[in-house]
């Protein structure tokens, strides 16, 4: 079993909620003031706000505790990370493959 700690989430630092993503660019003035009151009322105390998914609405997330990994689970975690990001890049350049195809008119 791996070593495991909890850190506080750094999507919603612990918030457990995140500003819903609609109003990510916020408002400009004139659909502030389009608003009722209520809206306005509910959007300040937060009542859009959506959960976070990072963390499932828990505040905080599970990672690897590197510090408490002996030197065979170190390794075995730096080969999946490697893998992973492998696969990261394998999935882009798939990506990319299949864009300059489209743009080929294949
Ligand atoms: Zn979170």
């Amino acid at each position: 079993m791996r070593k495991m700690k909890w850190v506080i989430c750094g999507h919603c630092n612990g918030n457990e909620k995140v500003e819903n993503p609609a109003f990510s660019n916020g408002f400009t003035s004139s659909e502030w003031a389009d608003m009722d009151q209520d809206g306005r009322d509910a959007y300040m105390r937060g009542d859009y706000d959506v959960r976070c998914e990072p963390c499932k609405g828990s505040g905080k997330v599970q990672v690897p505790d590197v510090s408490q990994m002996n030197f065979g689970e170190k390794r075995e975690y730096v080969l999946e990370l490697r893998e992973r990001a492998a696969e990261a890049r394998d999935l882009r350049e798939m990506r990319r493959e299949m864009e300059a195809e489209r743009r080929m008119g294949c």
